[in-house]
């Protein structure tokens, strides 16, 4: 854990941003986690040990978070946004599968090839036409999963 927390510590300062108690937690918590969560399931999280902490601040913070790219944000279609690390040693890269009955993600790493390629050239085409330097992207695809569709 204390080498993770070093990290963040540096990337931080080097953005310019501090190392704020709610920005620590928010880091510990997602770290800690495999699942994308949401403002009220950490702020749920940090109630029992910080109840200091008020819903509002965990939006802020998050909000920066995201905004200083150490968050993605994503709407999975439940009305609420949810949020992981986009660097983390139990998160590598991945893309997601969401069932729209039981809303349930399924991160991925073993990309097919055609999706490779696709992304490949799609992020270069798109650079080229909009001259626009591609750092990262988002892939969800949204559907029925394997339970649900019995
Ligand atoms: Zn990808
Ligand atoms: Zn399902
Ligand atoms: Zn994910």
């Amino acid at each position: 854990m204390q080498e993770k927390y070093c990290s963040w510590e540096e990337k931080l300062k080097s953005s310019g941003g501090r190392l704020t108690t709610p920005r620590k937690i928010i880091f510990y918590i997602l770290s800690s986690t495999p699942k994308h969560l949401s403002a009220e399931d950490i702020y749920f999280i940090i109630h029992k040990k910080n109840p200091k902490v008020g819903l509002t601040t965990i939006y802020r913070t998050l909000d920066v978070l995201v905004k200083i790219g150490f968050l993605n944000k994503f709407d999975f279609g439940d009305g609420h946004s949810r949020y992981e690390l986009i660097e983390a040693p139990n998160k590598q890269h991945h893309h997601h599968l969401i069932c729209r009955k039981c809303s349930k993600i399924l991160d991925y790493t073993d990309f097919i090839e055609e999706e490779i390629k696709l992304v490949k050239a799609t992020e270069k085409a798109l650079s080229r036409k909009y001259k626009f330097e591609i750092k990262d992207h988002v892939f969800q695809f949204y559907g029925v999963c394997d339970k649900c569709k019995k």
